[in-house]
């Protein structure tokens, strides 16, 4: 044989596993190699470790309702218990992938590798050819180089502080940033959003944004806007934010500014891989890198960063190379969800994107409180936003920024991508008494 492997995987996260194992399935002989954790950042330091610090936080707002339910609760909460739960709950899942690769008959090789020429990676002081090469390294997160970076850290560092904070300061208006403020004001931290342009959740609709915005200022989170750090320093009260706006002092700081794709260590240049000026591999369609052989999924790629697209990327790829498989990814119509509190689901354009892409543009919404929450002090609200294509009655958006949104608009995008009209839409029945509903009856 000419190689030693068929295919050959750079990373074991949530799109490098999923190709792996299903090349694997078809009878090819796959090697993955990882230099960390097998799971990636969804599953070690991203997605599900934020999503179980959500649940923490958001009992805070069920112990508040619950006395008017009759429950009378004495809570306590305790960091590093979570900490230690989660751990113990990513080591499982840390597990879990690790016998799928093993049940798939995949050789995991420990280490980074580096690209030594077209076919060959050097993976811990040994060089391994492959026929085929899956680059699936993910990304990290990046934090601009401004004098005192080295007292900030990342959402890396926020799933496993030592102790809860007194307060923080969060820069950044994106989904990290969002999530984490969330998270850590219900757990009680005194919270500062730090955010440089007028309005944070700035690539979502408008209304939802503002209406999210407000939210977090009702529940207590100090929101500044049009607002640039410039540097950050330690002094005896903490570190102190240097800004445009004001000095900004906590315990912690926490940069929430973007991610960047894990090519550093590849050598892609030594092989010909173009990358973009942000570092991320250019693929086309086919998912394939300038290189024939060579291919690229998940948030490496110049594609949308979200973990359930560099699975389906992955999958449908091997697919394709190996079983002769004719799908490709789709990335219309991608619902996605914000975890903070109120959660935002969307999917489909924005109010602003529609009324750039169409002529006639109808919206609706209804903001209102949610049936939970009506006999208790917990103000928080929903708002719920239809946009809708005049002519054509087409649904193009559906946007939510309320208790269980997420839920709610993963069962309406199927509709959406199946080009869901506004007639259509009325004439389903609601369920009652449901928040859901309510898209519905607009
Ligand atoms: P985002 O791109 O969502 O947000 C980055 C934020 O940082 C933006 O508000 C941006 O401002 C701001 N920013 C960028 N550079 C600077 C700078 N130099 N100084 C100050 N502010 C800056 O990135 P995240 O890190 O939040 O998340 C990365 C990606 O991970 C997401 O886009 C998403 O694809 C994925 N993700 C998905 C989640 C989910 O599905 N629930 C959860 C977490 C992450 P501006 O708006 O002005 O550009």
């Amino acid at each position: 044989m000419k190689y030693d492997y068929d295919l050959l995987v750079i990373g074991a996260g949530s799109g490098g596993v999923r190709a792996a194992r299903i090349a694997a399935g078809y009878g090819k002989r796959v090697a993955i190699c990882e230099g960390d954790k097998v799971g990636g950042t969804c599953v070690i330091r991203g997605c599900v470790p934020k999503k179980l610090f959500v649940y923490a936080s958001q009992y805070s707002k069920m112990f508040k309702a619950a006395k008017t339910f009759g429950w009378d609760i004495q809570s306590q909460f305790n960091w590093p218990e979570l900490l230690q739960n989660k751990d113990a709950e990513i080591n499982r899942l840390n597990g879990i992938y690790l016998n799928l690769l093993a049940n798939a008959g995949v050789e995991l090789i420990r280490g980074f590798g580096t690209f030594v020429d077209a076919h060959n990676i050097k993976i811990a002081e040994k060089t391994y050819s492959a026929e085929r090469i899956l680059i699936a390294t993910g990304g990290s997160p990046t934090v601009p180089d401004i004098p005192g970076k080295e007292h900030v850290i990342t959402s890396n560092e926020a799933l496993d502080l030592p102790q809860l904070p007194a307060s923080i300061t969060i820069n950044g208006g994106g989904y990290i940033a969002v999530e984490f403020a969330c998270i850590f004001n219900a757990l009680g931290v005194k919270v500062n959003l730090v955010y440089r342009g007028p309005q944070i959740l700035r690539t979502f609709d408008s209304e939802i944004a503002a209406f999210a915005q407000q939210s977090f200022i009702d529940a207590g989170i100090n929101v500044f806007t049009d607002t640039s750090i410039s540097a950050v320093e330690k002094t005896e009260a903490g570190l102190v934010c240097k800004s445009n706006q004001a000095d900004i002092t906590s315990d912690v700081v926490f940069f929430a500014t973007g991610r960047q794709a894990n090519t550093e260590r590849l050598n892609l240049t030594k092989v010909g891989i173009a990358t973009q000026a942000n570092g991320q591999v250019v693929v086309d369609e086919e998912q394939r890198t300038s290189l024939e052989h060579v291919f690229a999924v998940g948030d490496v790629s110049n594609q949308d960063n979200l973990t359930p697209v560099a699975i389906r990327e992955g999958h449908y790829l091997v697919d394709r190379l190996y079983a002769g498989g004719e799908q490709y990814p789709d990335y219309d119509f991608i619902p996605t969800t914000v975890f903070c509190q109120p959660e935002i689901g969307t999917c489909g354009l924005t109010e602003d994107e529609a009324r750039a892409q169409h002529a006639n543009i109808k919206t609706y919404t209804s903001t209102f409180r949610a049936m939970k929450y009506a006999m208790s002090d917990v103000n928080e609200k929903t708002l719920m936003k239809i946009v809708v294509n005049e002519d054509t009655d087409q649904v193009l958006g559906m946007h939510v920024c309320g208790a269980d949104g997420g839920e709610m608009i993963q069962g309406f995008g199927v509709a959406l991508k199946q080009g869901l009209t506004k007639t259509q839409l009325n004439s389903t029945i609601g369920i009652h008494p449901t928040s859901a509903e309510e898209f519905v009856t607009l």
